[in-house]
């Protein structure tokens, strides 16, 4: 069965969409850590991360890359975090987190609660810079 993920590359279920290439596509996280908090998927469904080859992990970092320096643009922080957890959703994402301190980025923490307009808003401000 197609994971959830896939169903966003697709189209099936809304996302906010940040960028997209050939292999990749990076998508607001809906629950964020931080504003601009964003996923970056390979569009190939693979669970874990490590077990990605090695020419697709560094595409795929490649590719996180180029959406974390979009993000410094749009979004005021000291630098963005990273991190793989992916107990949740049984699709590879990286995610990449706006930080100024350690506890920004602690999984533990409340999420956020964003509108409609406020995550339209964030995103369209990465792709801009993207
Ligand atoms: P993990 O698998 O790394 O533990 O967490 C999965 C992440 O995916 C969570 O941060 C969660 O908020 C995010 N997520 C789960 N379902 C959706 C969804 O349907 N849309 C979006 N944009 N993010 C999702």
């Amino acid at each position: 069965m197609a994971t959830i993920f896939s169903k966003i590359i697709k189209g099936e279920i809304p996302c906010y969409k940040i960028a997209e290439d050939e292999m990749h596509f990076a998508f607001l996280d809906i629950n964020p850590l931080a504003k601009g908090h964003t996923l970056v998927i390979p569009k190939k469904e693979v669970d874990y991360i490590f077990k990605l080859d090695d020419n697709e992990l560094s595409r795929l970092v490649l590719f996180a890359k180029k959406v974390a320096e979009a993000m410094e643009k749009a979004i005021p922080c000291k630098r963005i975090g990273l991190s793989v957890i992916g107990l949740e959703v049984p699709h590879t994402h990286i995610h990449l987190v706006p930080i100024n301190k350690e506890s920004d980025i602690y999984f533990g923490k409340e999420k956020l609660s964003l509108t409609k307009e406020e995550f339209e808003t964030i995103a369209e401000k990465i792709r801009d810079a993207f």
